[in-house]
């Protein structure tokens, strides 16, 4: 039988930052994990760092690496209607964005807390939680085909969309709030030079298209596809051409091609679940929320979480105050709906929902609203580069 303060299930960057901000506050905790090291640490997903993220992990002494490799971008542009406008980020909001791919992210912090000693039980199968009202809740797995237990004070809930954390609560003391979108992302990865040092964001007649980046020398890209595509019939020719299509003339001709390195389809979707807390349980991350990638918001919301929760934690065994551990759920929440609001708008107005021509002609006068409006473009900059934490 293994003790500790938190249970933490998930060694995502939720569960990942959250251990290692309790470790340098002095609180214990063990991570279980579905998958291994290797399989975890080589993931590819988000790479947009709001500053508030860049924030918590320089708090969490991982900021290093990150300060030497990042990309700050200053802005981004949107394609639409064969112009490009560039929304500028820093001039409307004095802040900027770091882009620092979440695989390197991950590393970093499976290193730190690699390095500080940590117990993160990789590869953990059957992952169940018990009593969660109880003073005490205990998770049990199952480890190289021994059945291991551990009593904990808290659990976090950092298994992601598929995990089990959220599935242990009754389903009458939970509310689901979903939109899937009739559509997904088929991204490649390339060790190609990015087309333009920001990102694009392309509205076009076949579809959205997003030109992002993971360093100076390799670039992501994606192109709005149907959910039942199947990954084999998009060859990498097929893919850049594709992509070549839905960009204005000049960025088309400057894209430069090579072999993918990754390819994967993503479906779209938003999705909140309410309350955050179920006695001595938390949800956090995508474990509690999931948005479309358009804003950007995915892991930074799941960096917001672990900033609210881990003070809570840290507050509780300073003063033995549950105050702000019970307030967790509505303070993630308030900033959660934000994101999950501007993320389904930025989705709404860059995406082909349909070949209706007056929806398409709408989302083309927003674009022009936006662009030639110093109010609209200073509200789309403080969500995209991320609302101030109250
Ligand atoms: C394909 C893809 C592309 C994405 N692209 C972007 C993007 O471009 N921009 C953006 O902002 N966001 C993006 N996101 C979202 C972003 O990656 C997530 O918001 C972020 O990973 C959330 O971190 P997390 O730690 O909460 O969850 P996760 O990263 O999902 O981590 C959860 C962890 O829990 C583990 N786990 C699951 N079940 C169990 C179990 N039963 N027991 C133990 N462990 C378990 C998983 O193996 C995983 O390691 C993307 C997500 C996906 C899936």
């Amino acid at each position: 039988m293994l003790r500790t303060q938190v249970a933490i299930i998930g060694a995502g960057p939720s569960g990942l930052l959250l251990s290692q901000l309790l470790h340098l506050h002095g609180i214990d905790s063990i991570l279980v994990e579905r998958h291994s090291r290797e399989y975890v640490a080589a993931r590819i997903r988000a790479g947009v760092l709001e500053q508030g993220t860049v924030d918590l992990l320089l708090e969490a002494n991982l900021g290093e690496r990150m300060l030497k490799e990042r990309l700050v971008h200053d802005g981004f542009s949107l394609a639409f209607s064969g112009r490009t406008e560039r929304v500028d980020l820093k001039g409307l909001t004095q802040k900027a964005v770091s882009v620092y791919g979440q695989t390197e992210v991950t590393k970093d912090l499976i290193e730190a807390r690699v390095a500080a000693g940590a117990k993160i039980c990789f590869t953990a199968s059957e992952v169940a939680i018990e009593g969660i009202d109880d003073h005490h809740p205990t998770v049990r797995f199952t480890q190289e085909g021994r059945t291991q237990e551990i009593t904990c004070d808290f659990v976090a809930g950092c298994d992601g969309y598929h995990g089990i954390c959220r599935q242990s609560v009754p389903k009458d003391a939970i509310r689901t709030f979903e939109r899937l979108y009739p559509f997904g992302w088929l991204g490649i990865l390339a060790d190609v030079p990015p087309v333009a040092h920001e990102l694009i964001y392309s509205n076009h007649a076949r579809g959205f298209a997003l030109c992002s980046m993971r360093s100076s020398t390799r670039s992501r890209y994606y192109v709005q596809c149907g959910l039942d595509e199947k990954l084999e019939a998009w060859t990498d020719s097929r893919f850049w051409d594709e992509l070549r299509s839905r960009l204005p003339d000049e960025i088309a001709d400057a894209v430069v091609t090579g072999p993918s390195i990754e390819k994967s389809i993503a479906p779209l979707r938003s999705f909140v679940v309410e309350p955050l807390k179920f006695g001595q349980l938390f949800l956090v991350g995508d474990a509690a929320h999931i948005v479309p990638p358009t804003g950007a918001k995915g892991l930074n919301l799941a960096a917001a979480d672990v900033r609210v929760l881990y003070r809570a934690i840290v507050e509780y065994y300073r003063t033995g105050s549950t105050e702000s551990l019970n307030l967790y759920s509505e303070k993630s929440l308030r900033r959660t709906w934000k994101a999950v609001r501007f993320s389904w708008w930025f989705t709404s107005i860059s995406h082909k929902f349909s070949d209706d021509p007056f929806a398409n002609r709408l989302q083309l006068a927003e674009l022009d609203y936006l662009s030639g409006s110093t109010a609209a473009l200073t509200s789309l900059a403080e969500n995209y580069v991320g609302l101030p934490f109250e």
